[in-house]
């Protein structure tokens, strides 16, 4: 009896030191390219003559605010101060890696719990589970490069009124997103805003850039200048850490309540 207990130990160890092995075999990219596969009745992805899903990217870049900020040329009207893109995920939860590595004196283990509460953030105004709880820690992940890996990560943007841009990759065809990227811009001195005013916070800035991550578009309307969308922000602003109601209204407009 007991021989037999101890040989489906060691059995069932064997089996899931096997799954392992079996799963490093299969790339990242492939896996995550699994997992965004549409589910059924949902509509259809299309390849590229080379076989690759044919994607469209959009770049969301978020500048520091400027003297008379405002979209020009536009209509003035009722603000409902969010705007979605039209496109969103279809398989959740999502899954995203943090390269922590930054010029800044900014602690790696600060960094990454602000990261995760940012995601928190959204993932607390709606009833499905957006983001994954857990995420990875990669020193070599880039951002911006199209590769099936929602990576969050700091680069060096030649613009310094450039302080983050989040790109998403959705299907032309079913329109759903497949993969984000934020690039954080190394030109700013990343920090708490709360702590020391001169610094952009970083959950400030994360929250935001997520927003577009599961397909909220940027607001330019003054009216809209306290929502978490709004497209501009400057060092030591903190209420974008927090979602308002247009926020939470765009977000559950996708994703429901
Ligand atoms: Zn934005």
């Amino acid at each position: 009896m007991r021989k037999s207990k101890v040989s489906l130990v060691v059995l069932s160890l064997l089996l899931a030191a096997f799954a392992v092995y079996a799963s490093m075999l299969v790339p990242a990219a492939d896996k995550a390219r699994e997992k965004a596969k549409a589910p059924e009745k949902s509509p259809v992805i299309d390849e590229t003559p080379e076989g690759n899903w044919d994607l469209v990217r959009l770049d969301f870049i978020h500048f520091a605010k400027p003297e008379k900020p405002g979209k020009p040329g536009g209509e003035p009207k009722p603000p409902s101060c969010f705007g979605t893109l039209g496109v969103q995920w279809k398989v959740l939860p999502v899954a995203y890696v943090v390269n922590p590595t930054t010029p800044d004196e900014l602690p790696e283990d600060v960094l990454l719990d602000t990261v995760s509460a940012s995601a928190e953030t959204w993932d607390a105004a709606t009833g499905a589970e957006l983001f994954d709880d857990t995420f990875l820690v990669d020193y070599t992940a880039e951002c911006g490069v199209q590769d099936y890996e929602n990576v969050i990560a700091f680069s060096d943007y030649p613009d310094p009124n450039v302080i983050g841009v989040c790109s998403i990759w959705y299907t032309r065809r079913g329109r759903q997103i497949v993969e984000f990227d934020i690039c954080l811009n190394t030109k700013f001195l990343w920090g708490d805003g709360s702590v020391n005013p001169l610094v952009m916070d970083v959950a400030n800035i994360v929250t935001h850039e997520l927003g577009h991550s599961v397909g909220m578009d940027d607001i330019y309307d003054d009216a809209c200048a306290d929502v978490t969308m709004y497209g501009y922000s400057q060092e030591g602003e903190t209420h974008k850490r927090t979602l308002e109601p247009p926020d939470i209204a765009g977000l559950q407009s996708m994703y429901g309540p």
